[in-house]
C-alpha cells in the first residue's frame, strides 16, 4: 500500500509505477471513531491495526484486480463529521473528498447511535455534491464494529432499512475481526463503479503508432 500524504499530492495516474489505465477514487466518510481508518487500512493491507498514529485524512493507493482487470484504487480517509446546533459540521476536507471521489463509503458504528443518525444528512451532502454530474456515484453503507454486539446501539434491521431507503448497498462488518466482509464490500463498490465507467482505451505501443 502506498500512502500519499494529503489531497494536494494526489499522484496523477497512470504513472510509470502504476501501469493501470483505470483509477478508482473512493472517499470514506462518517462520524468520528466509527472505524473509517481501520476499515481503509484493513481493506488495503488485510491487517487490523488497533492502535495507530492518529493521522486522519490520509490518501492511500493500491493496485488490485477487479474482475480480472488491474485497477489503481485511491482511498481517501476523512476526518469525522458531527452534528451541532446549526446542522452537519464537517471540514472542507470532507467536502473536497466527496467531490473528488467517484464512489463513496459511508460508515457508522453499531455501537454509536449518533453516528447512525448522521447518515441521512451525509447522504444528502453526497447528493448535492454530485447534482451536476450525469451519473450518481455508487454509495455503500457500512455498519462497522459488528464484533461489539454486546454494546450494540443500532438494531440490526435499521441499517438495511436505511440503506434501502437511500438506494445503496449495505454491509454489517467488523474491521477488527473479518477481513473478507470488508474486502467484499469495497470490491462490490469497485465493480459497481467499473460498470458505470467505460473501459479505458488500450494504450498504443510506439510500434503501432508509427
Ligand atoms: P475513525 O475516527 O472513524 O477513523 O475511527 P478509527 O479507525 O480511528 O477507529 C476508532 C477506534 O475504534 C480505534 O480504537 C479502533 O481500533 C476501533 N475499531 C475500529 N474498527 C473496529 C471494529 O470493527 N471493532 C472494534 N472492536 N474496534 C474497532
Amino acid at each position: 500500500m502506498r500512502l500519499i500524504h494529503n489531497m494536494s499530492t494526489i499522484a496523477e495516474y497512470p504513472t510509470p509505477e502504476c501501469p493501470s489505465n483505470r483509477v478508482i477514487k473512493i472517499a470514506v466518510i462518517g462520524g468520528s471513531g466509527v472505524g473509517k481508518t481501520a476499515l481503509v487500512v484493513r481493506f488495503l493491507t488485510k491487517r487490523f491495526i488497533g492502535d495507530y498514529e492518529r493521522n486522519v485524512g490520509n490518501l492511500y493507493s493500491r493496485e488490485v484486480q477487479v474482475d480480472g482487470e488491474q485497477v489503481a484504487i485511491q482511498v481517501q480517509d476523512t476526518p469525522g463529521v458531527h452534528v451541532n446546533a446549526s446542522g452537519l459540521n464537517c471540514t472542507d476536507q470532507v467536502t473536497n473528498s466527496i467531490q473528488w471521489a467517484d464512489a463513496i463509503v459511508i460508515v457508522y458504528s453499531v455501537t454509536d447511535r449518533r453516528s447512525f443518525d448522521l447518515i441521512g444528512q451525509l447522504h444528502q451532502m453526497v447528493g448535492r455534491a454530485y447534482a451536476e454530474r450525469s451519473t450518481n456515484p455508487p454509495v455503500i453503507l457500512l455498519a462497522n464494529k459488528a464484533d461489539l454486539l454486546h454494546i450494540r446501539r443500532v438494531e440490526a434491521q435499521q441499517g438495511p432499512l436505511l440503506a434501502a431507503a437511500l438506494g445503496c448497498s449495505f454491509y454489517e462488518v467488523s474491521a477488527s475481526e473479518d477481513y473478507s466482509q470488508v474486502h467484499g464490500a469495497f470490491h462490490r463498490l469497485c465493480r459497481e463503479l467499473a460498470k458505470q465507467q467505460p473501459p479505458p482505451l488500450p494504450t498504443q505501443s510506439p510500434a503501432n503508432t508509427a
